[in-house]
């Protein structure tokens, strides 16, 4: 790696500023997911270990500069003290008197969590002035800095790339690092058997990836409602399934830049769908999609098809799920493609909210070598050809 880690410099009795992705789900004010939390636990413990005070700042949801009780990190402070052997201590802000004072009446080996980075407008403004501004003062108590939101480290926010400015030495945490080896044997990945799988709803949001993956891979396998994008960009019927224009002309933008590669392109030979009416549900070929009927998964030929070729790749690379998981029996091409992963000797690594959270209920989690913590950002990672911009802007290893 290109960039120093948290083991690479000093941070015994100092205060380190370090920025987590603590973006858990939540329902009713409870968390349903502390994956992220349990990711951060060993540079936290790290740092502790070496007897740094470890001051956490993060975002949650997207409180959009306000105070939002909704996106307070409170309940995740009371998780991590949980799954510390110690007391997190929470701070109601991120950054002023209450910060500064908390600080000061901790002890080296300490853990504080500062309240929603996103409460301030200055953390994610476009206007950098205004951005530089609130990372100085997020900065302020801090002598060091830490990044370990892999989550995050696509945005150039104040907290994931303004206090870059103002703290010295600047690093990667145990996460970042691991993220980032993980994802590289993906950009590194050539054909032959370099596979890669795209679903999910949002072509608009994966052009850029598609545009990277596919002069180098040896297939690339489409599901999800992406598939329909590209059957109504070559006026096929898609019915009632979800097909936002968006996505039409991020297909059509595809098919027209990309044609010398369109041959390693896969879409669905047959679909399952249900009626919107009576909700029967069918299976039906590829062009066999009728008005009144909404596709919500790949059929059993393509998950067959699709299962084969993921099982003897050497590499694969899987964003976004191939249907409507959420609604059994429509999760059957999303868990066809995950066993096959699964089964899978080479190297398979999942990237994406979704797609994760269905590997995740499904079970089937472990059996992947690399499940990463960041959709976004290991897309972005993936798309920009190993780099991130809250990465680059820590240092440089010698
Ligand atoms: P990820 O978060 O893994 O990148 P996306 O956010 O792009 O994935 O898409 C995930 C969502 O797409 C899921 O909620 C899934 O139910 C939905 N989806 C996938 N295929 C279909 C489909 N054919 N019809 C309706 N929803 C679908
Ligand atoms: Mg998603």
């Amino acid at each position: 790696m290109n960039k120093k880690i948290v083991r690479d410099v000093d941070a015994s009795g100092k205060r380190v500023l370090m920025r987590v992705d603590f973006n858990v789900p939540m329902e009713d004010g409870q968390i349903t997911d502390d994956t992220r939390i349990r990711a951060a636990l060993p540079t936290i413990n790290y740092l502790r270990e070496e007897g740094a005070l470890v001051i956490l700042c993060a975002h949650l949801g997207r409180p959009k500069g306000q105070i939002v009780p909704e996106h307070s990190l409170a309940p995740v402070a009371a998780r991590l003290s949980g799954l510390l052997d110690d007391e997190a201590t929470f701070v109601d802000d991120c950054l002023g008197e209450q910060v500064a004072e908390a600080v000061g009446a901790a002890q080296p080996d300490d853990v504080i969590l500062l309240e929603n980075t996103r409460y301030y407008p200055g953390e994610t403004s476009k206007d950098k002035q205004e951005m530089l501004a609130f990372a100085e003062k997020l900065a302020a108590p801090a002598q060091m800095y830490v990044n370990d939101a892999f989550g995050a480290s696509h945005r150039k926010h104040a907290s994931t790339f303004g206090v870059t400015k103002f703290l010295s030495p600047c690093v990667a945490g145990l996460l970042v690092e691991e993220e980032l080896t993980k994802l590289q044997c993906v950009v590194d990945a050539d054909q032959p058997g370099f596979i890669a799988v795209l679903g999910g709803a949002k072509v608009e949001d994966k052009i850029g990836v598609v545009k990277q993956l596919l002069p180098r891979v040896e297939s690339l396998l489409i599901g999800g409602a992406m598939a329909w994008a590209f059957f109504k960009a070559e006026d096929m019927e898609v019915g009632e399934s979800l097909c936002t224009e968006e996505s039409v002309a991020g297909a059509r933008d595809i098919l027209a830049t990309m044609s010398d590669y369109l041959d390693t392109m896969m879409l669905p030979v047959d679909v399952h769908m249900k009626n919107v009416s009576t909700g029967e549900t069918k299976y039906a070929p590829a062009d066999g999609i009728e008005p009144g009927w909404d596709a919500l998964d790949i059929g059993p030929e393509t998950q067959q098809k699709y299962a084969e070729i993921v099982r003897s790749a050497q590499v694969v690379f899987w964003n976004g799920p191939m249907g409507y998981f959420e609604e059994p029996p429509f999760d059957q091409g999303t868990l066809a493609v995950a066993k096959a992963m699964g089964e899978c000797a080479g190297y398979n690594v999942v990237g994406g909210g979704d797609s994760v959270a269905a590997i995740t209920q499904m079970g089937l989690a472990d059996e992947m070598d690399h499940v990463s913590t960041g959709g976004g950002a290991s897309l972005e990672f993936i798309e920009n050809n190993g780099t991130l911009p809250a990465v680059e802007a820590l240092d440089d290893s010698e």
